[in-house]
């Protein structure tokens, strides 16, 4: 029988924390906020809708005959959800989007849109979309949820006002996204070490750099060098920083590249546009 071989596709489409930026000094990483797209078969995950979702737009653009999108949502913060607004996508009548969050996280996530997009802050609600929206709560579902192959988990990790870590695995290995975490804070060794073991790639918040941690310890984010002991203690394949600080330049990004290496050889820093495959081989 002749090999097929699969592949899982993972797209940065945003990667800076707090607020988008642009300039020279950002081009490389970009300037577009947390936006994460998963594809398998079918299947079209996107993990955060900040700015970068428009990288996610254009790449549903290029991709024919889809017409499902599920949305996972780390938490509601604006960074990570601004790109929701003008999604063309929320306005293609044969389209379907599922939304999923974590009522028991951060509260209900419609209810929580409601004075915001379509609010005071924007003109078109949710409910005013030409798409199907559906509404996942991952609390009823006990932090689980397969799309077609993907099976995905959520997992609360330290943050002010909670985030989820989502762990996806697909036929071809597994991803773990855990923007927003201080792991620092992490109580109880260690559910989330369990959660992220082994992971073929693990995308990992690293806005802040040792240097910079005692000013803004509880702010709910780790330095490139808790990330890069973190992959390695729980024997992550490849790790991927994400959430640079909006201040940090491309020259700036490449240098804790740099550094975090001789901690964990297999480094690489998040940047929008970046594409990287899992493969598998079945037959
Ligand atoms: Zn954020
Ligand atoms: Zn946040």
């Amino acid at each position: 029988m002749a090999m097929m071989i699969s592949m899982t596709r993972v797209t940065i489409f945003g990667a800076r924390g707090s607020t988008p930026v642009s300039g020279a000094e950002f081009v490389r990483f970009g300037g577009q906020t947390t936006c994460f797209g998963i594809e398998y078969d079918d299947q079209f995950l996107i993990v955060d809708a900040g700015s970068g979702l428009t990288g996610a737009s254009a790449r549903l653009d290029a991709r024919a005959g889809n017409s499902e999108i599920t949305l996972l949502m780390t938490h509601y913060h604006m960074d990570h959800l601004v790109g929701l607004f003008a999604f063309p996508y929320r306005h293609r009548p044969d389209f379907r989007i599922t939304i999923v969050s974590c009522a028991q996280s951060h509260g209900d996530f419609q209810a929580t849109m409601e004075s915001s997009i379509g609010g005071a802050c924007w003109p078109v609600s949710l409910a005013e979309s030409a798409a199907e929206i559906n509404y996942h709560d991952l609390s009823e579902s006990d932090g689980q949820l397969t799309r077609g192959a993907l099976h995905i988990t959520a997992l609360p990790i330290p943050h002010p006002q909670s985030c989820l870590a989502y762990r996806v695995e697909s036929p071809d290995g597994s991803v773990v996204i855990a923007t927003d975490v201080e792991i620092e804070n992490r109580e109880g060794e260690d559910e989330f070490t369990a959660f992220c073991a082994n992971a073929d790639l693990l995308l990992f918040d690293a806005q802040f750099t040792p240097e910079e941690y005692d000013r803004v310890r509880g702010w709910g984010h780790s330095t490139w060098e808790q990330a890069a002991r973190f992959a390695r203690d729980c024997g992550a394949a490849k790790l991927i920083l994400t959430h640079h600080d909006s201040t940090r330049t491309d020259a700036q990004i490449d240098e804790i590249v740099t550094r975090a290496r001789a901690l964990f050889p297999a480094t690489e820093a998040a940047a929008a546009g970046m594409v990287l495959c899992l493969e598998g081989r079945e037959s």
